[in-house]
């Protein structure tokens, strides 16, 4: 195989300057190829053991699995994570999420809730390296993925098998609390891509019970409790309830709630803060 018929192969499905990222992508995680061997011809000299591998790997994007879980990696604020079903891929909108974080040059405990693949705590442990930082999340495979991501970073986090549902009674032990908890309503599904219905767990996209503000209400309440005086409450939120959100934020009692937008200019996350 050659490196044009690769991304000419997944041009139906990118365009043609995506096609061309991922087969770089593809070449380079899995053997290891850089833009010279690319160019010298290195793909064409593949095993047949090797052509076989890439063969499995470019069937499974042409038939829709996201490339992250096919390359079993994400990129996120300049890190790579490991990735599989069972964890949602981090999106680049939430790395905007970390720098919400207060810069102080002292300790400072946070706490991520629903932590997936762990790519924020992670971060949060390794931009502030003073931190002490835990997470939470319900599902298992999910923290054993989060813990190998840690593992291979080299960050301390320490992970809990934990439903925010039922958090425990903590009092007044955080200064800051992150959470991106699933957002999506069901009513949004038509308007889903259709590889990220299909492979990504549901139990990380989707709200429970028809309730939007289900797990941010959740999640609003301990934080009133387990917050320090002054210590910062930051969500991820879905831009369609912005507007609940504030109300909601304010009626558990939090202050100075804030709505700010992201990248693409959609209120996509809230800053509150404990009294
Ligand atoms: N915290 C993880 C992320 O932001 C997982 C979020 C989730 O599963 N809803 O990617």
């Amino acid at each position: 195989m050659t490196y044009q018929q690769i991304w000419q192969r997944l041009t139906p499905l990118y365009e043609a300057g995506e096609a061309r990222a991922i087969t770089r992508l593809v070449l380079e995680r899995f053997f290891n190829m850089s833009m010279t061997d690319i160019v010298i011809g290195k793909v064409s000299e593949l095993s047949s053991e090797e052509e076989n591998e890439l063969e499995k790997n470019i069937q499974r994007i042409e038939k829709g699995e996201p490339v992250q879980y096919v390359l079993g990696s994400a990129d996120f604020y300049g890190r790579t994570f490991h990735v599989e079903p069972g964890v949602l891929i981090p999106r680049p909108e939430t790395a905007e999420l970390l720098d919400y974080i207060p810069k102080v040059n002292q300790k400072q405990t946070i706490l991520d809730i629903g932590t997936g693949s762990g790519c924020i705590a992670i971060t949060a442990s390794l931009e502030h390296t003073q931190a002490e930082v835990s997470a939470w999340d319900i599902s298992p495979k999910a923290l054993q993925i989060a813990k190998d991501n840690a593992q291979r970073l080299n960050a301390t986090v320490d992970f809990h098998l934990q439903d925010a549902l039922n958090a425990p009674d903590h009092q007044s032990c955080w200064d800051v609390i992150l959470s991106n908890p699933p957002y999506i309503m069901d009513k949004e599904r038509q308007n889903m891509e259709k590889n990220v219905l299909d492979y990504e767990p549901e139990l990380a996209l989707f709200v429970p019970d028809q309730d939007p503000l289900k797990f941010y209400t959740a999640i609003a309440r301990y934080s009133v409790r387990a917050l320090k005086p002054k210590g910062i409450l930051l969500f991820e939120i879905n831009p369609l309830c912005a507007d609940a959100m504030l109300r909601m934020l304010q009626q558990e009692g939090l202050q100075q709630n804030e709505l700010i937008q992201d990248q693409f200019g959609k209120y996509r996350f809230t800053k509150s803060i404990k009294e």
